[in-house]
C-alpha cells in the first residue's frame, strides 16, 4: 500500500489531522490498533478545542449527538466554599470577549464519531498496530510496518509518517527519536470511573466541569457525560496512593467521600458504573518530535497535567497546524533541511510551553494564581484557559504566572497586601516543583 501520509492512531488527534489533510487535498491512511468504540479518558474540552471542532464543521453533529454543553469550570477550594468560576469565552473579530460554550463527551462516542467522519470524508483506514517505521538510507522515513488484525504484516509506504498514538508514544518507543523525559507531574496517579446519581447544578450550568482542590497536587474532577452519568477522578501523589494500600476502587470511593465537603455533598451515594482505572507517570516530554518525514502530535510527544483539560485541545490544534506544514513538505518545501518540520515544532512548543508555565504557576502557588486569575488579569487568564496560546500576543496573566514560578507568592503579596489578608491569610502551601531531570533542549 502507498500513501502520502500515514497516521498512526485514530483518536481525536489522528482523525482531526486526517480531516484537515483532506481539506488540503491529501488523502491519508489512518492506522488504529483498537476496535472503536473503546474507552478513553479525557472528556472535557477547552473553549478553543470547541473552536477546532467548529472549524471542522462538526458543531451540528456534536449537538445532534447531545454531547453535554460546557459553559465554564467551577473550582472549589479545600473548605468546599466560595468557588471560582472560569467562563468559556471566545474573542470576537473586534477582540472583545464573548460568552460561548464548548463540550464534554464520553470519549468512546466522540472518538468513534470523529474516526467515522474522517473515513466518511475520504481517509483510508487500516485496522492494525504500527510496529516500526521504515527508513531510507539517509534516515528519512519511507513507510511504516503494520501488524494486521488477522496476524499478518503489511508495509505501508508513505512520504510523511505522523505519530498520534497518545500516551503509547509509539515513535519514541521505536527509537526513531529520544525516549521521553519525565515531566514535572510524573509522580502523580489519577484514579477514575463514572457515577450516576450525582447532584448537579440546575439550569445552564448543569453540565459544567467542577474541580475540587484538596491540597497541592491532590484534587478531583467531576465532568458530566450525559443526563445521568458523571466522570469522576482523583489525582494525588503516587506515594499517597501507595500509602493507602487500597484497591483502586476502594481508594476512589473513599477519596470521593473525604476529599472535599462540596464533592461529598454532590455524591450522596457512590454508584460506580464503569471500571475503576488508574494512570501513572502521565507527565513527560519527547524531544525532538519532528524530523525527516515524520512528526509526533499531542500526547505522542508531551503531556503536562490534566488539571485544566488542555490535552485534547493540544492534540487537535497541533493536528490543525500540521496539515498545511505537511502539504508544503509534499510540495517540496524544506526537503533539504535537517528538520523539514522545525517550524511546526517551534509553533507547537510556543503554545505548550505556555501551558507548562501556567500549570507550574498554579501548582507552585495556587493562591497567587487565584489572585492573578480573579483579581489582577481575569480577561487575559480567560484567554489562557480557553487555549489562545499559540500566538505572540502579550499576556500579562501569563507573565504573572512566570513571576509566580520564579519568585513565589511574595512578589504578589507586596503588590496587593489587602487582598492577601482577606483571601489567603495562611493557607498557601508552596511546593518546589521537581524540574529534574531536564528535558534535553
Ligand atoms: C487522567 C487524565 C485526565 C485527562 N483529562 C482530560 C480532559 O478532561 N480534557 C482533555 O482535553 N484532555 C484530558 N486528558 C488528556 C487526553 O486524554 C489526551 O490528551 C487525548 O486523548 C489525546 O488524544 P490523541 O488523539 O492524541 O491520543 P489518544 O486519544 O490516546 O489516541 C491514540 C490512539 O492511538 C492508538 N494507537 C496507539 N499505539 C498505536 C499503534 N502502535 N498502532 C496503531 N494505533 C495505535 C490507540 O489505540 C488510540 O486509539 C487527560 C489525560 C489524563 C491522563
Amino acid at each position: 500500500m502507498k500513501t502520502d501520509v500515514a497516521i498512526v492512531g485514530g483518536g481525536p488527534g489522528g482523525s482531526t489531522l486526517a480531516m484537515f489533510l483532506l481539506r488540503e487535498g491529501i488523502k491519508p491512511v489512518i492506522i488504529e490498533k483498537e476496535t472503536f468504540p473503546r474507552y478513553h479518558i479525557g472528556e472535557s474540552m477547552t473553549g478553543e478545542c470547541g473552536g477546532v471542532v467548529r472549524a471542522l464543521g462538526l458543531e451540528e453533529m456534536m449537538l445532534k449527538h447531545r454531547f453535554p454543553v460546557k459553559w465554564g469550570v467551577k473550582v472549589w477550594g479545600p473548605s468546599g466554599q466560595n468557588p471560582w468560576f472560569v467562563p468559556v469565552m471566545k474573542r470576537t473579530e473586534a477582540g472583545e470577549l464573548q460568552e460561548t460554550f464548548t463540550w464534554q463527551m464520553r470519549r468512546s462516542d466522540f472518538d468513534k464519531m470523529m474516526l467515522d467522519e474522517a473515513i466518511a470524508r475520504g481517509a483510508d483506514f487500516v485496522q492494525g498496530q504500527a510496529t516500526e517505521p521504515l527508513l531510507k538510507d539517509d534516515g528519512s522515513v519511507r513507510g511504516v510496518r503494520v501488524k494486521m488484525a488477522d496476524g499478518g504484516t503489511q508495509d505501508i509506504e508513505c512520504e510523511v509518517l505522523v505519530d498520534v498514538s497518545g500516551q503509547a508514544r509509539w515513535l519514541s518507543h521505536t527509537g526513531l527519536t529520544n525516549r521521553a523525559v519525565l515531566g514535572h507531574y510524573a509522580k502523580q496517579v489519577a484514579v477514575f470511573s463514572q457515577v450516576t446519581g450525582a447532584i448537579r447544578d440546575e439550569g445552564k450550568h448543569r453540565d459544567d466541569t467542577l474541580i475540587f482542590y484538596k491540597r497541592l497536587v491532590h484534587w478531583a474532577w467531576f465532568i458530566p457525560l450525559d443526563d445521568e452519568t458523571v466522570s469522576v477522578g482523583v489525582v494525588s501523589p503516587g506515594t499517597y496512593f501507595a500509602s493507602k494500600k487500597e484497591s483502586k476502587r476502594d481508594f476512589l470511593v473513599r477519596e470521593l467521600r473525604e476529599l472535599n465537603p462540596e464533592l461529598s455533598r454532590r455524591l450522596p451515594e457512590i454508584n460506580l458504573t464503569e471500571n475503576t482505572r488508574a494512570i501513572l507517570n502521565y507527565s513527560y516530554e519527547v524531544y525532538p518530535f519532528t524530523g525527516k518525514g515524520w512528526m509526533c502530535i499531542g500526547d505522542a510527544h508531551r503531556f503536562i497535567d490534566p488539571i485544566f483539560s488542555f490535552g485534547l485541545y493540544v492534540t487537535m490544534k497541533e493536528a490543525q497546524f500540521a496539515a498545511p506544514a505537511i502539504k508544503a513538505y509534499l510540495e517540496g518545501a524544506h526537503r533539504d533541511e535537517p528538520n523539514p518540520f522545525a517550524q511546526h515544532q517551534a509553533l507547537a512548543l510556543s503554545g505548550v510551553d505556555k501551558y507548562q508555565d501556567l500549570i507550574d504557576g498554579f501548582w507552585s502557588e495556587p493562591y497567587a494564581f487565584a489572585y492573578l486569575v480573579h483579581r489582577k488579569h481575569p480577561d487575559y487568564a480567560v484567554d489562557l484557559f480557553a487555549g489562545r496560546v499559540f500566538n505572540n500576543d502579550p499576556n500579562p496573566a501569563l507573565e504573572g504566572m512566570r513571576q509566580i514560578k520564579q519568585h513565589g507568592r511574595k512578589w504578589w503579596e507586596e503588590e496587593d497586601g489587602n487582598w492577601w489578608e482577606e483571601h489567603a491569610p495562611t493557607a498557601s502551601e508552596p511546593i518546589t516543583i521537581d524540574t529534574s531531570p531536564e528535558a534535553p533542549r
